[in-house]
């Protein structure tokens, strides 16, 4: 294809996923991630994919990383506002405000910062797609987990307006709402919604499964080919929407 794509938390998880499946269909990729580390790692397998340590919470980075693209590709086809953070588990009375600042930080203002780029880009060149990672958590509430299903629903906010500012001049902007996603973060969550909600994790996966239609869990694989299919001509008159790839998420409630 051929296609520009920057994509944001790209280093690790599903970020990481739909970079090589954008490169594996002939795509030039840039990611940027918080993660030093992560990112040197990319480095190292996938030499030929722009690839940066900036926080897309800090305005500083993010132009630097944005100008470097511009600067290597003169425009972007595709922006994956993907990174993301769980946030804090619990109820809400326990909550702390720094906590509750900085899951809405990452995951909503990171994504505020990220688009506001793209849509500088894409309505000069009068073409474009954004794909930003809600979550089943923008669909449903989602008991103690407050800070992060606020956050996911912001961006169906986000979503759905900026494909009415952007539609007119030929750029889509749909969200990816995934279910529970098999790997690292999601042991991570099970581990501190078992902790939060005093049960075992085992339960907590259970409880996963049986809110799902389907009685699965979801792949990266699964997003990436949602992704990919948004990118493709057979999308073209798909903007505005909340793509849930989940297995029909009945429930968020244990
Ligand atoms: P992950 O933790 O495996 O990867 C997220 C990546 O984002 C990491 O590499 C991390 O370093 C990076 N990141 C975090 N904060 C950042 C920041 N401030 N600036 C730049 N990079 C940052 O998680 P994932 O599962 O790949 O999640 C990706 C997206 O999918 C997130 O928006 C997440 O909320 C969403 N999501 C995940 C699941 C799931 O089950 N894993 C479900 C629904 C939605």
């Amino acid at each position: 294809m051929n296609e520009r794509v920057l994509i944001t938390g790209g280093a690790s998880g599903i970020g990481l996923g739909l970079a090589k499946r954008f490169a594996a269909r002939g795509d030039r990729v840039a990611i940027c991630d918080a993660d030093g580390a992560a990112v040197a790692r990319v480095r190292a397998e996938h030499p030929a994919f722009i690839a940066a340590q900036a926080d897309v919470t800090d305005e500083t980075q993010m132009e630097a990383f944005f100008a470097d693209v511009e600067r290597a590709w003169g425009g972007v086809d595709v922006v994956c506002a993907n990174a993301g953070t769980g946030g804090p588990a619990g109820r809400i009375e326990d909550l702390k405000y720094d906590a509750w600042r900085a899951c809405l930080d990452v995951n909503l203002s990171g994504t505020f910062l990220t688009c506001r780029w793209a849509a500088r880009v894409m309505r000069a060149q009068g073409s474009g797609l954004i794909v930003i990672t809600s979550s089943t958590a923008g669909l449903f509430g989602y008991p103690l987990r407050a800070p992060y299903a606020a956050a996911k629903w912001g961006l169906v906010g986000l979503t759905k307006t900026l494909a009415m500012e952007l539609g007119p001049v030929g750029v889509r902007v749909n969200a990816l709402a995934p279910g529970a996603v098999e790997g690292d973060r999601m042991d991570r969550v099970v581990a501190m919604e078992a902790a939060a909600g005093g049960k075992s994790e085992d339960e907590v996966r259970a409880q996963y499964v049986k809110g799902v239609s389907l009685r699965s869990w979801v792949n990266v694989d699964d997003l990436a080919d949602m992704a990919l299919f948004l990118a493709s001509p057979a999308a073209n008159k798909i903007s505005g929407q909340v793509l849930a790839v989940d297995g029909h998420t009945e429930t968020l409630v244990p």
